[in-house]
């Protein structure tokens, strides 16, 4: 039962003929849970009913392609009648949970591959998307009249399918935008040239969804306020376009940022602020009347709260922080803010995973895509579970364990709980991922979940205990591979460095230049340490997602961190390092050498409890990966406990 809950955001909101019951929207995001053919799956369909019980007053379905040329991913689509039936019943189990439904509409123009849709793209004019790098073929008159078109059709087969408006995309730098923007439109006809032109698409676009529609059906228009690329649409032209769209009969304006070529504008990571485009979505709110919808990251119903009451904008859409949490709205409402999970904006499920074309997932949240399987069950029998290891997976499964009614004991033989995770969290910009932590600790602690720091677990306590099952969460440790010397006295892993366990001196070798080796290159770096990452494959960084490995690579140039690639380390000693790179052999001088050479799995306890009791190895003990895999094992675990 929600209490009332007298913020701004939970405040109607009257547009384009119908009534949103709260101020939060969920933004659309691709998730790839449509079939090939763009028909709504029970997997697609719970995703969204999911969150419409979660209290969002609005929810924007991704990517409905008007057509499956203009696909960018296995998106869902209403470019014909067929898949009205399934979408029906998206919109159907959606607004009986109480959130109005919008379809999104889009033509992914030449932000596509000709491997995903069998031919040629297309965009304004013939040149090459610089992330997709295809070059696109330029339409012609007859054909952007027949797209125009589809617009209108695919906009009459949402109402049919029970939709409440649209969201047209001319954001991102899909076709649309390939159109408005002088950055990709270099057209000499009517479609080209002056501003006036560049809008002929998007607006008659807008006129034919009017026409087929009617009047009570609401239009809504995603633009970006600047697409932070050189040459692209600043803020300046966008208020231009937004008073041309307004009195074009648009309902509301969803002001966002970027395109292909400025991912992380789109999909910003933890490296750029929460809510850091709205006063784009202010300045456009100063020149219309129409409401302005803002998002970008705000992760946070009190941001939230704080944009509605500064009158920069009227709706705050959030989409990776439902993701996170579906149950945003109500537990804010319920005056439960602690207990919401936040996105840290890691990238790791929602953006990582969407580029392989393949189902996005949440690292914090281990549900958020198998809404649909129902694995959460309470426990018919309550039993007595220990879990060893307080990292991300082994706080996860106790977690939901204790959820499902079960008596937990946590065991971590350190002082605190967080694992690998909290030395994750040290590095310059990458703070947030201890919000997890600390929202996972809560919770553990609210479950009444037995906590036992600096326990190392034994066969002992095991035996005495007698549990019904335990579950290994014991994570990984530092890789040591042969390295003549790499028992010396100056040798530390990354994670002694980052835990504040050993002391590093002025000259710095960092053996690796994977993820963990550049961070924590980074964080010396800002310590004033002089620093040298030695990698043996040709780039470094390889293994972080590619936006935050952006402003990573960023950093380690501003630090004026050394970096040497195809570099073998083959001794170490007391004063440096020797390497092997392009056939010569080198010493490099260093009074600390840090290990970030890889992870093994630490998984000695589950061999010496064999055969003692039933035991569950999960998380990186039983194989080194990320805190996205290991969490969703610790929930499984926890969950079929
Ligand atoms: Fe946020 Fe990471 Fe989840 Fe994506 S995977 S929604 S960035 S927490």
């Amino acid at each position: 039962m929600k209490t009332a809950n007298p913020s701004p955001l939970f405040s109607p909101l009257a547009i384009g003929g119908i009534t949103i019951k709260n101020r939060l929207a969920v933004s659309p995001m691709v998730t790839v849970y449509c079939d090939t053919d763009g028909m709504a799956t029970e997997r697609f369909i719970a995703y969204h009913e999911t969150k419409a019980k979660g209290g969002w007053g609005m929810i924007i379905v991704e990517d409905y392609a008007v057509d499956p040329l203009g696909r960018g991913f296995w998106t869902p689509g209403l470019w014909k009648d067929e898949q009205i039936a399934s979408h029906a019943r998206l919109t159907e189990r959606v607004r009986r949970a109480g959130s109005a439904i919008i379809a999104q509409i889009y033509h992914a123009g030449r932000q596509t591959s000709a491997g995903l849709i069998g031919a040629q793209p297309v965009s304004a004019s013939p040149l090459p998307c610089p992330a997709m790098g295809e070059i696109p073929r330029e339409l012609s008159v007859a054909e952007i009249e027949k797209i125009v078109s589809q617009f209108g059709d695919t906009a009459l087969r949402a109402r049919q399918a029970g939709f409440d408006g649209v969201e047209v995309h001319g954001a991102h730098g899909y076709l649309i935008a390939q159109f408005m923007s002088s950055y990709s439109n270099k057209r000499s006809d009517a479609y080209g040239g002056p501003l006036e032109n560049r809008l002929r698409f998007p607006l008659d676009i807008i006129a034919d969804i009017r026409k087929k529609c009617g009047s009570d059906f609401l239009i809504g228009f995603r633009i970006s306020g600047d697409e932070k690329v050189p040459g692209g649409r600043a803020i300046e032209e966008t208020k231009a376009v937004a008073i041309r769209l307004e009195k074009q009969g648009v309902d509301l304006l969803h002001v966002s940022a970027g395109t292909y070529e400025s991912p992380w504008a789109i999909v910003p990571p933890m490296n750029i602020p929460p809510g850091w485009i709205v006063d784009y979505a202010a300045e456009v709110k100063k020149v219309v009347s129409l409401p302005v919808m803002t998002v970008g990251r705000i992760n946070d119903p009190f941001l939230a709260e704080s944009i509605l009451r500064s009158g920069k904008a009227d709706l705050i859409a959030m989409g990776r922080a439902s993701l996170a949490d579906p149950d945003l709205p109500d537990k804010f409402a319920e005056g439960r803010s602690e207990d919401i999970r936040r996105c840290i904006g890691c990238q790791q499920g929602c953006r990582e995973i969407l580029r392989r074309n393949e189902p996005i997932r949440c690292l914090v949240n281990p549900t958020c895509g198998y809404e649909y399987r129902r694995e959460f069950k309470k426990a018919e029998v309550p039993r007595k579970i220990t879990v060893v290891g307080g990292g991300p997976a082994g706080m996860e499964a106790a977690r939901t364990a204790a959820l499902a009614g079960h008596d937990v004991t946590l065991y971590e033989k350190a002082d605190r709980l967080g694992g690998q995770f909290a030395a994750a969290a040290v590095p310059p910009a990458k703070g947030e991922l201890a919000t997890y932590l600390a929202w996972a600790a809560r919770q553990v602690e609210k479950l009444g979940v037995a906590v036992k720091l600096k326990t190392p677990y034994t066969k002992e306590i095991c035996r005495s205990e007698n549990p019904s099952l335990v579950i290994i969460a014991t994570g990984a440790c530092c890789a040591r591979p042969p390295i003549p010397g790499i028992d010396g006295p100056s040798v530390v892993s990354a994670e002694e460095v980052l835990t504040g366990r050993v002391s590093v001196k002025r000259k710095v070798v960092i053996a690796g230049g994977g993820m963990i080796g550049c961070e924590t290159a980074t964080y010396l770096g800002s310590l004033s340490r002089q620093v040298t990452i030695l990698e043996m494959l040709p780039t470094i960084a390889a293994d972080e997602e590619s936006t935050r490995r952006f402003f990573l690579l960023q950093m380690i140039d501003d630090q004026r961190i050394r970096v040497l690639t195809e570099a073998k380390i083959t001794g170490i000693t007391e004063t440096g390092v020797r390497i092997e790179q392009n056939a010569e052999l080198f010493d490099i001088a260093a009074d600390t050498v840090v290990l970030a050479l890889g992870m093994e799995p630490e998984n000695a306890l589950a061999k010496e409890l064999e055969g003692m009791v039933p035991l569950k190895i999960i998380g990186d003990a039983l194989k080194s990966r990320n805190a996205l895999e290991a969490i969703r094992e610790g929930f499984l675990a926890g969950a079929q406990a």
